[in-house]
């Protein structure tokens, strides 16, 4: 399995770290606009590879380099800075990803290649490559909101006092300001998150879930104010998001592809079913009449930006 990734900063870094340590791709290639960096990182890589999985990992200086890729992860971009919302950097990367959807697509078997999107404004930008590329919408998948939903899990599971592990609850929508927590289906095991809190005495108030979704949607800008950056929890989601396309692994994730045709085609997050052909179904989950209006709001959000720059 050979894996290409385009745009190696601090993202594509990351998530070269976490797809070595998944043991399920034999070869890494990296390419960045800024070659030195690119070979600076693709060396330090080879040398942690050692110690672990056998990997081969290299920078190329070309997009020939890519070739035989059977995925290719595009973390090239501008990163928010403090204060900066992920839309913010919508004109600056669509400009990205046109440089490098053209190229990408000239040098990897379109009937098979699949493409993860991490670069922001994510949904606006997976609308962009599905249209570049050409590829069929299930073929070209953001990692969405796999990340927040990660957020909203690791809280939930604090509060709690369970393992993440057993907290089915999703982030929905644009991986941005206007994301949707549903709580309407949220489990806690088989049990649904109202019972569960009534049976361990657990009191979850509406105020408390504000706040737990202002939590989920400000993480980002607060690792930023804190660490200038994200990183560890984008690469963790990529890595995992490879392995269920490599393993056809067939897991419900939440991420972004491209559903509905017309002026209702958008890019978004819903749970989706991911295999070896990238995503084979979408659920429909229940929604409060809430969270069913908060969900259209951000498709509008996701799509009147789309509409901007196409
Ligand atoms: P960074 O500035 O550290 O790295 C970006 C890299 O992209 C640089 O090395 C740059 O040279 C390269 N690049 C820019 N334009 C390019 C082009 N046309 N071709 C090839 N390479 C190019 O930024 P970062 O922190 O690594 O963030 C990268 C992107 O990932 C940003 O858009 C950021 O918002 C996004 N991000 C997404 C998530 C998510 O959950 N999806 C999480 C964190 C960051």
């Amino acid at each position: 399995m050979k894996i290409a990734i385009i745009g190696i900063g601090t993202v594509g870094s990351a998530v070269a770290t976490a797809v070595k340590n998944t043991g399920f791709v034999h070869e890494i290639v990296l390419f960045d606009r800024d070659g030195v960096r690119a070979r600076a990182a693709a060396e330090d890589l080879g040398h942690a590879a050692s110690f672990g999985f056998d990997v081969k990992i290299s920078a190329v200086s070309n997009y020939r380099g890519i070739r035989g890729s059977d995925i290719v992860i595009i973390a090239a971009g501008a990163n928010q800075k403090p204060g900066e919302t992920r839309m913010d950097l919508l004109n600056k990367n669509a400009e990205v990803i046109k440089d490098i959807i053209p190229r990408v697509m000239s040098n990897v078997d379109a009937k098979k290649v699949k493409i993860i999107i991490l670069t922001n404004p994510l949904d606006v930008m997976v609308m962009l490559a599905t249209k570049l590329s050409k590829l069929p919408s299930g073929r070209v998948i953001g990692t969405g909101t796999m990340l927040d939903t990660a957020r909203l899990r690791t809280i939930l599971a604090r509060q709690l006092d369970v393992s993440t592990q057993s907290i089915n609850a999703y982030v929905l929508g644009e991986h941005g300001d206007s994301s949707v927590v549903d709580w309407t289906s949220a489990t806690v095991g088989a049990v649904a998150l109202d019972d569960f809190c009534k049976q361990m005495k657990i009191s979850l108030p509406a105020t408390t879930r504000n706040t737990i979704e202002h939590r989920v949607r400000n993480a980002a800008y607060e690792i930023i104010r804190g660490r200038g950056a994200t990183w560890d929890g984008i690469g963790a989601a990529a890595a995992d998001l490879l392995r269920c396309l490599i393993n056809d692994e067939h897991r419900i994730l939440t991420v972004s592809s491209v559903s509905g045709a017309g002026n209702e085609m958008v890019a978004m997050s819903l749970p989706r079913i991911v295999g070896a052909n990238g995503v084979v179904a979408t659920l429909k989950p229940k929604l409060s009449a809430t969270e069913s209006a908060g969900l259209r709001r951000s498709g509008k959000v996701i799509r009147k930006n789309y509409d901007t720059i196409s």
